[in-house]
């Protein structure tokens, strides 16, 4: 047997590396980097390296993980917020994009963003979603 093939017996069954392993290996990575650049202040640099040999070991029990429906669940979550996190991103550059023509608002009483149109004076804003009136300078 050769050593793929022991390799590939030896991962039989388990995890293996996933997106969200990806995700921890790269943190780990960006905790190595910090923990270099705050060297010259001990304390910090001793809580990065921690934190890089925690995400870093807690990666390495994924992979090798049996319990492959638990992390294929972890890895489902984890796509979720990373796709939330995109969307957020998007909304952000949108919202610069259309700075100049229109102004936004959070309504507050249930938080949903709302676009009106700049330059119209006060004016008297219904939220879509939930009904609530409430007035604004535009
Ligand atoms: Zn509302």
């Amino acid at each position: 047997m050769n050593f793929r093939q022991k390799i590939a017996q030896f991962m039989y069954g388990r995890n293996g590396y996933d997106a969200y392993s990806q995700f921890l290996l790269l943190a780990a990575i960006v905790l190595v980097v910090l923990s270099m650049l705050f060297t010259w202040l001990p304390p910090l640099a001793v809580l990065f390296q921690l934190g890089e040999y925690a995400v870093l070991i807690y990666c390495i029990w994924r992979v090798l993980s049996r319990n492959v429906y638990k992390r294929q669940q972890e890895n489902a979550r984890y796509y979720e917020k990373r796709q939330a996190f995109f969307r957020w991103c998007r909304g952000v550059r949108d919202r610069w994009q259309q700075r100049k023509e229109y102004r936004f608002f959070r309504c507050p009483s249930c938080h949903a963003l709302l676009r009106v149109p700049r330059g119209k004076g006060r004016l008297q804003l219904t939220c879509r979603k939930c009904g609530n009136r409430f007035e604004r300078k535009t």
